[in-house]
């Protein structure tokens, strides 16, 4: 393979670099392609992030290890204010196109089946409502949106948990399905891989290691998620059903289908012992208000499973940015990580290009400047939502906050906008030339 200068991704636009050609840095082999910045995974953070970053005029590679449309195990409620970011993406409409719904209202329903009613507008921030489209369909507008921009996109490509640096210049590797090893390189590595991020692992709260399996005793948590047919009186609602062990959540995607998605502990996985009906008796249909609404339901697609699922920050190895869950992983239950996979990759874009524009191109140094920039914004609902999930999690505490929270609204609308803060948005641009 030949060594190739790239500059054909950004449609032939000049484009801005604040190093030296790329390859003049390397002693590796020629075989080795150049970027200003490589993003690893094409979930709704690395899509964002190299995007914008594309449309500042870097050269932009995007691996993916799936070939799009692909599931992906998620609630697929999309709150109000990601719809701002798909305003700026030029995404918003395509959702629509693609079959998107509008949810206009969320209930949450306590283990007995008393259901409370949260307004869409406290956790608005401008759209008044929320939309539930798969993640098959909405990962893939996002990469369109990538494409368009002129990020160079490469799907199927499994990146390898290797990262070398040679004078500030991180050079990956992986393959892909069953071809030779492929090398590229830049200055800027972002990991946008998710939660079991290539380059990140998980950081308990005294910010050592994570915790080890033997630890949990069957607490351990997992989800899985089904699409389904036949629920009755869904249309416009999003629902999150809490039940002995967990909770899951219901809205209508397109094409006629609702998504079911849950999360529920090892224990209870064990004793279904790999029988679905008997997980869904356990699990949703012990609260008797989503019985009801999965009486006439009818399976149409496969289930994904996912596990152990592990919250908190990530710790990306030196040389490397951590964005979306591959850099903090936010408990589901608040609908937010998409919100945040799509905000970091807005952040990210706009600290790279300011960075650079101030003479700052060390990657470690930039990471240090998201890292607390995304801290700064984004600390306090990652501490709301852990404080919510410690009381979700016991029985005594969220059967008293659920009784509370129907009783008194103005202690439930702090709660909710303790889970949000408006979101600034992030631009993204550099000088035109160099
Ligand atoms: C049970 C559950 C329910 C959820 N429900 C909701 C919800 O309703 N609303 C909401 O907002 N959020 C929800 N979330 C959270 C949401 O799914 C994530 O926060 C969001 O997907 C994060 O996006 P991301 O881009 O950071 O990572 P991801 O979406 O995980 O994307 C990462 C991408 O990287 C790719 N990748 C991984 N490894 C490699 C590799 N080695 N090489 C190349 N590519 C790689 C993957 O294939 C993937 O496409 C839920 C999460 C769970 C676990």
């Amino acid at each position: 393979m030949e060594s190739r200068e790239w500059g054909v991704g950004n449609g032939g636009k000049k484009s801005f670099s604040p190093f030296p050609t790329p390859h003049s840095l390397l002693s590796t082999p020629v075989s080795v392609m150049n970027y200003d910045v490589i993003i690893i995974g094409a979930g709704p953070a690395g899509s964002t992030a190299s995007t914008l970053l594309a449309r500042a005029g870097l050269r932009a590679l995007l691996l993916e290890k799936s070939r799009f449309p692909r599931e992906k195990l998620c609630g697929e409620f999309i709150t109000p204010e990601c719809l701002n970011v798909f305003d700026r993406l030029g995404a918003h409409e395509r959702m629509f196109d693609a079959g998107a719904k509008t949810i206009n209202q969320w209930m949450l329903f306590a283990p007995n089946g008393r259901g409370v009613r949260v307004p869409m507008e406290w956790i608005a921030d401008g759209h008044s409502h929320a939309i539930g489209i798969s993640r098959a369909r909405m990962d893939l507008i996002l990469l369109d949106c990538a494409r368009e921009a002129g990020v160079d996109v490469r799907e199927s490509f499994h990146v390898s948990p290797r990262l070398r640096r040679e004078n500030g210049v991180g050079i990956i590797e992986g393959r892909t399905d069953g071809a030779v090893i492929e090398r590229f390189s830049a200055p800027i590595v972002i990991d946008a891989s998710g939660r079991n991020g290539v380059f990140s692992n998980p950081i308990n709260r005294a910010g050592g290691a994570a915790q080890q399996p033997s630890q949990f005793k069957g607490s351990r948590l997992f989800g899985c998620k089904v699409h389904l047919r036949a629920i009755e009186g869904m249309r416009g609602l999003g629902e999150l059903f809490f039940f002995r062990d967990g909770y899951g959540g219901m809205s209508d995607v397109e094409n006629g289908r609702t998504n079911l998605c849950f999360i529920t502990t090892e224990a209870t996985l064990r004793e279904a012992k790999g029988d679905r009906e008997k997980l869904l008796d356990l699990t949703m249909r012990s609260n008797p208000a989503a019985r009801r609404r999965l009486r006439n339901a009818v399976i149409d697609g496969e289930w994904l499973g996912t596990g152990p699922v592990t919250y908190g920050r990530r710790r990306p190895i030196p040389g490397v940015i951590s964005i979306g869950d591959a850099g903090a992983f936010i408990d589901p239950f608040t609908g937010s990580g998409i919100l945040l996979a799509l905000s970091s990759g807005e952040l990210v874009a706009n600290v790279i290009c300011r960075s650079f524009v101030e003479g700052v191109s060390d990657v470690d140094a930039i990471a240090k400047r998201y890292d607390q920039l995304h801290r700064a914004r984004f600390g306090w609902r990652f501490l709301a939502c852990a404080l919510l999930r410690a009381v979700a999690f016991n029985s005594t505490a969220r059967n008293a906050m659920v009784s509370a929270l129907t009783r008194y609204q103005p202690l439930m609308k702090l709660i909710a906008l303790s889970t949000r803060q408006r979101i600034t948005p992030y631009s993204a641009s550099l000088p035109q030339s160099r």
